[in-house]
């Protein structure tokens, strides 16, 4: 296995943020340096977020992580991500959720959603797609989802994705501009929203029609 002992160190390190042995199992296995651009491929295993091109980052690992943990993926669910930038989170999702289930990932630039695509291809994951649109509105196409993944930050939760999240289903996004919180949104069997702030992170901005505005940060 390319990159062996790099990997073993970056579970190791995240095992001591106590992620869960499910998720750690999908970071082992995910090649992340085949999702960053070839510069960058010897870092691919440190814990940071990198430059992707495009103004755009890949979180870090311990970020994609906490956030597998927070949405308690499991086999089988069908999944929307907001961002698909290099591929990565969805491939580590796409992971958890098997064969069965399956991943819709949204990227709005046109180039980061070609690189995310030939990325999954790549690396063997059929079941994830790649779609080049506005998340900001979700994916009514394949809705009503069991857990949503937003990894830009939004001014405010978009209602879209609010109607979009199945009774009983949970999605994670960050909110805010200069100070970001991330959020644990939850969605009870009879339709309730309850929101967590769960700790303050940095993310890209949420762009689009129910994210900030488009001219703010359009590279
Ligand atoms: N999940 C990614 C990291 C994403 S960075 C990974 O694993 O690499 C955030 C991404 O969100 C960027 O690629 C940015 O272009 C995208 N983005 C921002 N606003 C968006 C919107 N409204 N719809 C879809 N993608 C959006």
């Amino acid at each position: 296995m390319e990159y062996e002992r790099e990997r073993t160190n970056l579970v190791k390190s995240l095992r001591e943020r106590r992620i869960s042995e499910r998720t750690l199992d999908a970071i082992w296995r995910v090649p992340r340096h085949l999702f960053v651009p070839s510069v960058h491929a010897s870092n691919a295993y440190i814990d940071k977020p990198l430059n992707i091109g495009h103004a755009q980052t890949i979180s870090a690992p311990h970020m994609v992580a906490m956030m597998c943990d927070l949405l308690e993926l499991c086999e089988g669910q069908n999944i929307l991500e907001i961002g698909a930038g290099s591929g990565y989170n969805a491939a580590v999702m796409a992971e958890i959720v098997g064969k069965t289930g399956n991943i819709y990932s949204i990227e709005r630039i046109e180039k980061l959603a070609d690189f995310a695509r030939e990325k999954l291809i790549r690396a063997g994951y059929s079941n994830v797609e790649v779609i080049l649109g506005d998340g900001s509105i979700g994916y009514p196409q394949q809705a009503p989802y069991d857990r949503i993944c937003v990894t830009a930050s939004a001014p405010e939760t978009p209602k879209p994705l609010l109607e979009q999240l199945k009774n009983g289903g949970i999605m994670v996004l960050p909110e805010g501009e200069t100070y970001q919180d991330l959020y644990l949104i939850k969605k009870s069997m009879d339709g309730k929203i309850t929101k967590k702030n769960v700790c303050g992170v940095i993310f890209v901005p949420l762009l689009g029609e129910h994210g900030f505005n488009v001219f703010m940060g359009n590279r």
